[in-house]
């Protein structure tokens, strides 16, 4: 029994990674079954890889919800079959991508590690290749078992629903300011087992609804009431993710206040979500959050603008019949996406 071998299902989406060089040079995405004439290191691991691929592989600056779906049923149909799994992404939406996963999965029990690369697999100096070795490594880890959504990106392993793309141009280009990553690949991955979420006991739910209908609204000094108008009166509109300063902040001027009052009386959901990278909003610390407040804005505590958007569409998609429940589950954690001492478990 114990010298089974652990399965992963390497699921390839599309991006940088998948790319190798054909005989006339030119970058072409790769066929799943060519993985091991990429990375002929492969035969060498003490774990089984299937693969397979999305019917349409993407740029992933083309990521849609459909996409989302797409992955995750791929997932849930094969979810007993394999104890992880590995998603090849492009860099530009994972952690959109990453995000939208974690909230579709409700008791997830096994790894889902997405990874990519800034180059692609078949250049001389790709980043690719440790990338993918690493990430199968811990979706078929025997000895630790990470029920979450996570990135593995440059020697770190994120939440997933905690990273960002922070840069176009390091190997490094992930990065989860309000949460330590999970691990560490160096010598030997190195796990932090008290960080990750706690191992559920209810069955898997998979839910695959999403509401695009949604806006995000980022301020800057001299927005003009113009703008904001024309974003807040998007006909059909259900959400708005505001972009604001610092701890949540955003102009005391009337016409603003007024404008968004306006769409909350129309049944907008309104989210505050801070414009800096770490930290987090803390409505009323200083007067220039109290009217959001006041008519019952949202604060987004740490939440990255990536899990709040896929999560506005998430819970407008899945609980369009409760927008109370939308309204009260926004602002606390259902996934580990916010840090609050309390994870609501019936999401
Ligand atoms: N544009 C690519 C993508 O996100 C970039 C990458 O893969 O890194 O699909």
């Amino acid at each position: 029994m114990g010298n089974l071998k652990n399965k992963v299902l390497l699921i390839y989406t599309g991006g940088t990674i998948g790319m190798v060089q054909d005989a006339d040079g030119s970058l072409q995405p790769f066929a799943m079954e060519r993985i091991y004439d990429a990375l002929p290191l492969l035969h060498r691991t003490d774990y089984m890889i299937d693969s397979c691929q999305l019917d349409k592989i993407i740029d992933s600056s083309n990521m849609t919800p459909e996409f989302w779906v797409d992955i995750a049923e791929i997932i849930e149909r094969r979810y007993d079959d394999y104890d992880g799994f590995v998603v090849l992404h492009g860099t530009d939406t994972m952690a959109y991508t990453a995000s939208a996963l974690s909230f579709m999965f409700k008791n997830l029990t096994k790894p889902i590690v997405l990874t990519g690369s800034q180059l692609p697999l078949g250049m001389l100096r790709s980043d690719g290749r440790e990338n993918i070795i690493c990430a199968l490594e811990i979706a078929s880890c025997k000895q630790v078992l990470i029920p979450e959504v996570t990135i593995f990106f440059e020697s770190h392993l994120y939440r997933g629903n905690r990273s960002t793309k922070v840069s176009a141009e390091n190997f490094d280009a992930f990065s989860s300011f309000n949460y330590p990553s999970l691990a560490k690949a160096g010598i030997k991955i190195s796990y932090k087992e008290h960080l990750f979420m706690p191992m559920p006991t209810g069955p898997l739910t998979v839910r695959k609804l999403f509401d695009r209908r949604i806006a995000v609204l980022k301020l800057f000094p001299g927005i003009t009431p113009e703008v904001v108008r024309s974003i807040v009166g998007t006909p059909g509109l259900q959400g708005i993710v505001i972009e604001t300063f610092g701890s949540g902040n955003a102009p005391t001027e009337h016409w603003f206040i007024d404008a968004l009052q306006e769409a909350i009386s129309r049944g907008i959901i309104l989210f505050n979500v801070t414009q800096c990278k770490a930290g987090a909003v803390q409505m009323r610390q200083y007067q220039a959050s109290c009217d959001m407040d006041r008519i019952g804005v949202i604060g987004g505590h740490d939440i990255t603008l990536e899990a709040a958007v896929t999560k506005m569409m998430y819970m407008l998609g899945n609980y369009h019949d409760d927008l109370d429940k939308v309204r009260n589950r926004l602002g606390v954690s259902i996934r580990g996406e916010i840090s609050t001492n309390d994870l609501d478990e019936d999401i």
